[in-house]
């Protein structure tokens, strides 16, 4: 049963990375339940297979940071939505080289490759949208997050090439851009810096992480499928090589 807002994507096939948890997994049931057949793309072999039964579509079990076995895919996807990411936080002296790569690799090389191997499928059929999920972060930088802000940035980059060598094709490439989520990521995140800094849980939510924000809420997974989706609707088909921004007025300052 599809939902009635206008998202149609019944016959539509979609790749979601990073699906078995947090936007992803909120992504994966919002454009099933618009009526699209998902791929549930993750590294968790269980959370992959489990919300793929649920939602009547399949799973693909992927580490998305083994470049090399993406380099001769083909994907068969109407709609790829780039979401899978980690996070690691460290000053530029300290941070591994190692890790950076890992990150630009996950973060940056899979959503080109990805993209890459839809591209064919996509254009054969005149039709395509690509949704990265980017971060405030790819607006906006932070101390300690060098790679993951590079990594966005350059997925920003990414998708506004993918939209002007789309755009004869009928593919539209977008960005989101959320601002903290109520995700594991973020809830991760939230104990390591209590931890570091002596400070409770909610402290560090109020006087650090949404020290920023012009609205003092985390924004919910939910939310950041509906922008998704709308980007993934026919309605959206004129917005590409743009960004929603869902930062609770983060960047306006
Ligand atoms: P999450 O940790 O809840 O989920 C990430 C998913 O990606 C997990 O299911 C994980 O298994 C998968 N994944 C990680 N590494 C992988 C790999 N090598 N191969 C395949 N799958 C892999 O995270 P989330 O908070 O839902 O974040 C999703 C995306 O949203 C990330 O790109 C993140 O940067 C972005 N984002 C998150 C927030 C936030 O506040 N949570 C804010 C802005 C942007």
């Amino acid at each position: 049963m599809t939902r009635d807002d206008g998202v149609d994507l019944a016959g539509r096939r979609a790749v979601v990375t990073g699906a078995a948890s947090g936007i992803g997994a909120a992504v994966a049931r919002r454009l099933a339940a618009a009526g699209a057949q998902v791929v549930v793309c993750d590294r968790d072999d269980d959370g992959a297979r489990a919300l793929a039964a649920e939602l009547a579509g399949e799973a693909w079990v992927v580490d998305l940071s083994d470049t090399a076995a993406l380099a001769d895919l083909t994907l068969e996807a109407d709609i790829l939505v780039n979401n899978a990411g980690i996070q690691h936080v460290a000053p530029v002296q300290d941070f591994p080289p190692e890790r950076f790569a890992f990150i630009l690799r996950l973060m940056l090389e899979a959503p080109f490759l990805l993209a890459r191997a839809a591209l064919p499928h996509m254009y054969a059929r005149g039709w395509g949208r690509l949704v990265h999920v980017s971060s405030a972060h790819g607006l906006r930088a932070s101390a300690f997050k060098s790679a993951y802000v590079c990594a966005k940035h350059g997925l920003e980059g990414l998708s506004k090439v993918l939209s002007l060598e789309g755009a004869a094709h009928g593919v539209t490439s977008n960005c989101v851009n959320p601002g903290y989520v109520r995700t594991p990521l973020v809830e991760r995140q939230i104990s390591d810096q209590a931890r570091a800094h002596g400070l409770s849980e909610d402290e560090v939510l109020g006087s650090v992480m949404l020290k920023n924000s012009a609205i003092k809420r985390l924004l919910e997974p939910a939310e950041v499928a509906t922008a998704v989706a709308y980007l993934c609707s026919d309605d959206a088909g004129f917005v590409t090589g743009t960004n929603i921004v869902l930062d609770g007025g983060w960047s306006a300052r």
